[in-house]
């Protein structure tokens, strides 16, 4: 997957989302494109234009959103987003496959599958190291 590929993916989110996704930067993996779509999806269902996305980032490791809603519709959309900020945890960031976040600290890195992070593994072992 590639950058391209993503910005078109955050164009797509917008195009089908546009009140949702009124200028929200998205700062995330492009494995997380599904989890987003589902949860945008979900959002958009309890009437557009009620729930507005603020940031949409990863933080500890996790998709962490920040969302203004009415206040009658604020305990479902949390439910919804708080459904997706936990399966992030199993969602590879890179690729959506499925995945886990390798280490139990809050500077851990976001999920990732096994393919992924062999990938990641080999480019930083091709890398010069710094001295
Ligand atoms: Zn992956």
């Amino acid at each position: 997957m590639t950058t391209t590929n993503w910005e078109q993916m955050v164009r797509d989110l917008e195009f089908r989302y546009p009140e949702l996704m009124n200028n929200v930067f998205l700062e995330v993996g492009p494995g997380w494109y599904y989890l987003l779509d589902n949860m945008c999806a979900k959002l958009y269902a309890l009437g557009p234009g009620e729930v507005k996305l603020v940031q949409v980032k990863e933080k500890f490791a996790l998709l962490c959103v920040h969302f203004e809603a009415p206040e009658e519709l604020y305990n479902r959309a949390s439910d919804i987003v708080h459904a997706a900020e936990i399966a992030s945890a199993n969602v590879c960031y890179r690729c959506s496959k499925s995945g886990h976040i390798m280490g139990a600290h809050l500077w851990s890195e976001p999920a990732l599958c096994n393919i992924c992070r062999d990938k990641k593994k080999e480019k930083k072992n091709a890398s010069p190291e710094e001295k």
